[in-house]
């Protein structure tokens, strides 16, 4: 190879570096590997002696204009990367665009602040499987087998006879069969119904539990937990009322209705003009729930509630149709943040 050659080929190779050169420091490495006074081009020119008068003219000439290229464009490079950019009309002093964060589900936030609620009461918080058995789901909680709600059209059956939890209560089954009373247990969760979507129902939502065993626990220690969630929940202004009710695992059952929070009880769209919104079921835990967790109904007594998450928060933040909670539009979501 002649050191014509030899420069041409530095040249070729130098200038393909370069450009592919993805950072400052490469470059800066670069212009002292080819450049430099112990580089490269250098180290050619040092054989120069070794020719003719006239090839040493050629070569040099050559040598000359390949340095001149090459710091051409090692330069415009540098300047590449001081400014961060090619486009000159981007002014770096300017503020930046914003990120926008995203939030906590309202679902989330209601959920979380029921939880609260308790937790403040000294519950604990507990929770169970999606999927569960026939005996937690049931079973245990004095379902009796001919049950409307084992019927097809409202419980999703999977394989292997297993189902997905129609509410959070065999949470209740589960604990209660644990641990040895007292026990206060809050469970939050997920439920599944094999129902129409419509504005108000939905084949998915949530459901806050909660239940305590004891010695001597009575309707009026329910009452009292319930009335104290309520007002702290809703507003201290808050009236109760207590209607009797039916739940297979409680006995007697109550439907608990708050005063309308939105006209104060005296009538509007939100209550249908009663005065009054039905916000939970609660009751005295059934004696055969407590004997199928191996408790003596005897001894240990307890009371048990449940709200649906949904309901509350489209009672509280006067949301008309379930649906907007589960179809992502961030518009909905965002007001909530
Ligand atoms: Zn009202």
């Amino acid at each position: 190879m002649t050191l014509l050659d030899e420069v041409a080929k530095l040249e070729q190779e130098a200038i393909e570096r370069i450009g592919s050169a993805d950072s400052l420091d490469l470059i800066n490495e670069l212009k002292i590997k080819y450049l430099g006074r112990k580089g490269e081009l250098t180290a050619i020119l040092k054989n120069l002696k070794s020719l003719s008068v006239d090839e040493r003219k050629e070569v040099g000439g050559k040598a000359n204009k390949v340095r001149a290229a090459l710091d051409a464009s090692l330069e415009a490079t540098i300047a590449k990367f001081s400014t961060g950019s090619d486009d000159s009309s981007i002014d770096p002093t300017m503020p930046g665009t914003a990120q926008k964060v995203g939030t906590v589900h309202i679902i989330n936030q209601v959920m979380g602040e029921i939880c609260d609620t308790f937790y403040g009461m000294g519950f604990e918080i507990a929770r169970g499987p999606h999927v569960e058995t026939d005996h937690y789901n049931f079973e245990s909680l004095n379902f009796p087998p001919d049950h409307p709600a084992r019927d097809m059209q409202d419980t999703f059956f999977v394989e292997g006879g297993r189902l997905l939890r129609t509410h959070t209560t065999p949470v209740q089954a589960r604990e209660l069969e644990k641990r040895k009373p007292p026990i206060k247990i809050i469970s939050p969760g997920r439920v599944f119904r094999n129902e129409e979507i419509s504005t108000r129902a939905h084949v998915s939502f949530h459901q806050v539990d909660g239940f305590l065993v004891d010695e001597n626990v009575t309707v009026a220690d329910m009452k009292g937990a319930l009335v104290a969630f309520c007002r702290a929940f809703f507003g201290e202004e808050l009236k109760l009322k207590f209607r009797p009710s039916f739940f297979p695992f409680t006995e007697p059952s109550v439907e608990v209705d708050v005063s309308c929070f939105l006209c104060k009880g005296k009538g509007c769209q939100l209550c249908k003009y009663s005065g009054w919104l039905e916000i939970l079921g609660c009751g005295m835990i059934h004696p055969n729930v407590l004997k199928a967790a191996g408790h003596d109904p005897e001894k240990y007594t307890g009371y048990a509630f449940g709200m649906g998450v949904e309901r509350v928060a489209m009672l509280k933040y006067k949301v008309n149709d379930i649906r907007l909670f589960f179809n992502n539009n961030v518009r909905f979501l965002r007001q909530f943040s």
